[in-house]
């Protein structure tokens, strides 16, 4: 049986650098125009209007989420589209998933997220083969998610552009724990960048730093998904609340929660996710522009002018238990 890793595992080598500034560092995602890896999660609690809008300004991208009747979905994508983004939007594999794609391709749309739970599966083949059908190349697909190599490449001659990496591994994810089944995020993200296919890799679910973004880019992802990093902020759907002691929170729920899969099908299936609530933070503009400069530091760290350097010069090495204590901030008190 083979051992894996995951972000607490590693660390990344400090290498020789002659970058004098953070600006000299080129985050840009030159294949999909982004000038920044990062997007936001297609779920309910991460990216309607306000989201997708403010990714895009910061030069990412929203993925306005499918838990919604088409005609709110097209809504939300043609209000975000007239606010001067550019999003991405999720459809599913079965059901009306071409018609919705139709009238959101007739609202603008280019971009697609063919979003389901376990996506090295037949549906997801029958599903890419209808779309690139329909729409040729005029479509950037987004698929996933997949854990391995063989889900990678399958995707990716299946027709996904750009193929989500990570099962189990999201911050309210209960897949690994009712199911057994998953991958460690990097480990994922390892395993899938030996691929001789063109298509993109994001890494999807796990992250809760940016020095855990900096470690999933050096591991091989072009772009990385984010969820609770990116929910309880102002351009996050939903209330914020304050609790007794004053502090402010907004819910944060996977897609698989008791309570999303009420809310979008009046019922629950199989249950791999939670509902909880997490700590207001704010604008996501602001967030985003510490994640850019915290990623150029990390660049600058190896050395690197841009991602592509930054993957190809990277060094990791495992840390130990004790190592792992010392990276954390362990100020006695
Ligand atoms: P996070 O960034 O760690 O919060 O993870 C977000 C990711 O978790 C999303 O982009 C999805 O891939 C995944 N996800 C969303 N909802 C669920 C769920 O209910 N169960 C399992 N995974 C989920």
């Amino acid at each position: 049986m083979r051992e894996t890793i995951t972000f607490d595992d590693v660390l990344l080598v400090p290498k020789y650098s002659e970058i004098q500034s953070r600006k000299e560092i080129d985050l840009s995602v030159p294949s999909l125009g982004l000038s920044c890896p990062f997007i936001s999660s297609p779920m309910d609690t991460v990216t309607e209007v306000d989201m997708a809008v403010e990714m895009s300004n910061c030069g990412g991208m929203g993925v306005i989420h499918r838990y919604n009747t088409v005609e709110e979905q097209v809504l939300l994508a043609k209000n975000s589209i007239s606010k001067g983004a550019c999003p991405a939007t999720a459809i599913g594999v079965s059901g009306d998933f071409i018609e919705r794609a139709s009238v959101l391709y007739e609202a603008g749309i280019r971009y697609f997220c063919v979003d389901v739970a376990h996506g090295h599966h037949a549906l997801m083949k029958d599903a890419l083969g209808k779309l690139r059908v329909k729409f040729g190349k005029s479509v950037h697909i987004m698929a996933g998610n997949v854990a391995t190599l063989e889900g990678f490449n399958d995707l990716s001659d299946w027709g996904a552009d750009s193929i989500r990496v990570g099962i189990g591994g999201g911050s309210i994810c209960s897949t690994r724990i009712q199911t057994g089944h998953g991958v460690p995020t990097l480990q994922s993200v390892i395993d899938c960048s030996k691929t001789d296919r063109d298509s993109l890799i994001i890494a999807d679910g796990g992250m809760r730093t940016t020095g855990d973004v900096a470690k999933a880019i050096a591991g091989g992802a072009d772009l990385i998904m984010c969820g609770s990093m990116f929910a309880g902020t102002d351009e996050s759907p939903g209330e914020v609340f304050a609790s007794s002691d004053g502090k402010k929170y907004k819910v944060y729920r996977g897609m698989a929660s008791i309570e999303a899969q009420r809310d979008w099908r009046g019922s629950h299936n199989s249950v791999e996710g939670v509902s909880t609530t997490i700590p207001y933070k704010g604008s996501i503009i602001d967030i985003i522009s510490l994640m850019k400069k915290q990623l150029s530091s990390a660049c600058s760290y190896s050395g690197s002018l841009n991602l592509k350097e930054f993957r190809n010069k990277s060094e990791f090495i495992i840390q130990s238990n004790s190592s792992q204590i010392e990276s954390s901030t362990h100020i006695l008190r």
